[in-house]
């Protein structure tokens, strides 16, 4: 391609509008432009990336046995009622009518598409396993869309679907799809660990998420310092202190006059926050009330805290809502001689001795407190947020914090779409059972924003080779000289020969601008020809992401140049 003929208007500032580094750079490159909030456009040079994901991913899909398929955006409202997923997914569903007033909406996601698609004809044990997916785009109706592409509402997606005959196929079904997603992201040059993740509305219980590390990411990541262990601060676990091996001490009332937050308790009575345990009141259902008792430094996770009640629909009493609760004494809630609340304990509270509570009465504290002594506990659970610092749940490491994006997810589903679509299938044995589901997503619009994320300096994206707009630019400094001209064109015809992907940036600007472009868009090697060239005979070669600069023979300059490519190419492959 000659960039004189390549729609890429690149701009020289950042749009005012772009927070994060991968969206003022998509936008700069002149990659993307915006047509909605959450909705853009791919120009020729962000579309080539998002090709090279695609078939990135592709060719990984098809190696676990993946078979492509493309549904529809639009899909009727009916499958949605089939699993009550209509009503539960909210306001982030685009639901919109056909002109007769048939309900429909574009599709966030397909497992009921695509379970109501094979469900006539997917009958035979003999079937299975089966993984279906395609690449589409996904609409969202996304409450903050932001950050570009990391977060947009069209945004690209790959998803598949596995339907299995037993757990163990699908266990072997949900372990290609990591294999193949470990393949795929590092194919893709990105640094990312594959983490333990909550499923929430989608369902199942066996879910990981593979992110990639940036700080500008959005999810969590809490990692052993001394074993495999990851996990999203949603999910994330840890082992318990050692027991108190304190003496137990008798209970006593104090007086604390106007204190009330964890901190005045903690300063007033001179005791750590961690020997408090604070009662948080939480509202759920129509009217009622759980406390959640949990140690003073401590946050609640409310991920943990909704699978255990049930709904996403509670919050911390707040304001004149205390007002219906007259037994709850804001400020000075406990668990000792509480009333009227569903009590629900942290288990690290187990461990704990001659703690700090809230005496239920204006202004006062008990001291010394005991599980058992003083109060019973009949719901122990873990709805603690684990932090960095926390010990590992599998060893005797530690855990450590770090961002990331969520790139891809995978999930075993287990029945639930089967089950509310009768969708069954006959097995070996006679019976009629329903099919074991997989489903496995990745945001491959999210992971080309994530790539830049990653890979980026003060002058532009640093693209991975393998999912670069072009391979190699080659910037003759001045087209309109004919030795300049006769020697760019040579060098970008003898690399098109060769299946090098190269940009001959032939305009008439600037040395400046084209240094400035080459850079900015990102191509992993960049060829200068210009006056220097002419008169040493010897061709300079950056490459973008460390800078070294190499220098080869004029008439050996094609096959040095390919050969670097191929070594860079090398980096990323992997064994097949
Ligand atoms: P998030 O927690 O970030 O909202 P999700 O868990 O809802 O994402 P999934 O339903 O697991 O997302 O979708 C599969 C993949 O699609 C995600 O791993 C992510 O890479 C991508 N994705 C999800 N939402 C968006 C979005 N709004 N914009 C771009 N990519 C997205
Ligand atoms: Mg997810």
């Amino acid at each position: 391609m000659r960039f004189s003929e390549l729609y890429a208007p690149t701009l020289k500032e950042s749009p005012a509008e772009a927070e994060v580094i991968s969206h003022k750079l998509l936008l700069r490159a002149g990659m993307i432009r915006k047509v909605a909030a959450g909705v853009y456009t791919f120009l020729p040079l962000g579309y080539r990336v998002i090709r090279k994901i695609e078939q990135i991913i592709r060719e990984e899909m098809n190696r676990v046995g993946g078979q492509e398929i493309l549904m529809p955006v639009i899909q009727p409202a009916d499958v949605w009622k089939q699993t009550g997923r209509w009503d539960q997914y909210g306001p982030e569903m685009m639901r919109l009518e056909d002109r007769h007033g048939r309900e429909f909406a574009l599709g966030p996601t397909h497992e009921e598409l695509v379970t109501a698609l094979v469900m006539d004809e997917l009958r035979s044990y003999r079937q299975l396993p089966l993984t279906l997916y395609q690449i589409q785009v996904k609409f969202r109706d996304e409450i903050r869309p932001r950050f570009g592409l990391m977060r947009g509402r069209e945004f690209i997606m790959k998803d598949a679907y596995s339907f299995n005959a037993n757990i163990e196929q699908l266990q072997a079904s949900y372990s290609n799809m990591y294999d193949a997603y470990s393949r795929i992201f590092t194919r893709c040059g990105l640094n990312f660990r594959a983490i333990q993740a909550a499923t929430g509305l989608i369902g199942g219980k066996v879910s990981q998420e593979f992110t990639v590390l940036a700080e500008s990411g959005e999810t969590t990541v809490l990692y052993c310092d001394a074993c495999n262990y990851a996990a999203s601060d949603e999910i994330a676990t840890t082992r318990l202190p050692e027991p108190s091996t304190e003496a137990i001490k008798p209970s006593e009332v104090v007086d604390t006059p106007g204190v009330k937050s964890v901190t005045e308790v903690s300063t007033f009575l001179n005791v750590p926050e961690t020997k408090i345990v604070k009662t948080l009141i939480y509202k759920y259902g129509a009217r009622e009330i759980a406390a959640v008792l949990i140690r003073g430094d401590r946050d609640v996770n409310e991920e943990k805290l909704s699978a255990l009640l049930g709904t996403t629909d509670f919050h911390l009493l707040a304001g004149i809502e205390w007002g219906d609760y007259p037994e709850l004494v804001q400020g000075y809630v406990g668990p000792v001689g509480l009333k009227g609340a569903r009590l629900i304990a942290d288990n690290e509270i187990s461990v704990m001795r001659n703690f700090v509570v809230g005496a239920n009465k204006t202004g006062a504290h008990i001291i010394s407190v005991n599980v058992g002594d003083d109060f019973q506990v009949q719901e122990w659970a873990d709805v603690k947020l684990v932090k960095a610092g926390d010990r590992c749940p599998e060893c005797d490491g530690t855990l450590l914090a770090t961002r990331g994006i969520e790139v891809g997810q995978i999930f075993q589903l287990g029945t639930k779409y089967s089950d509310a679509f009768g969708a069954t299938f006959v097995d070996e044995d006679g019976e009629v059972k329903p099919y074991i589901m997989g489903t496995y997503g990745i945001g491959v619009s999210r992971t080309a924003a994530s790539a830049i994320e990653q890979h980026h300096d003060d002058n532009g994206i640093i693209w991975p080779i393998s999912i670069a707009p072009y391979e190699v630019s080659v910037l003759v400094l001045n087209y309109d000289r004919e030795e300049q001209k006769e020697i760019g064109d040579r060098i970008y015809g003898g690399l098109e020969e060769r299946d090098i992907e190269a940009l001959l940036d032939d305009r008439i600007e600037s040395a400046g601008k084209k240094f400035a472009d080459s850079d900015l868009v990102g191509f992993p090697l960049q060829v200068i020809v210009g006056a220097r060239t002419i008169k040493s005979g010897n061709i300079e070669v950056k490459v973008r992401a460390t800078g070294e600069r190499m220098e080869f023979p004029l008439e050996q300059a094609v096959d040095k140049i390919a050969g670097t490519v191929i070594r860079m190419r090398e980096s990323l492959k992997l064994e097949a």
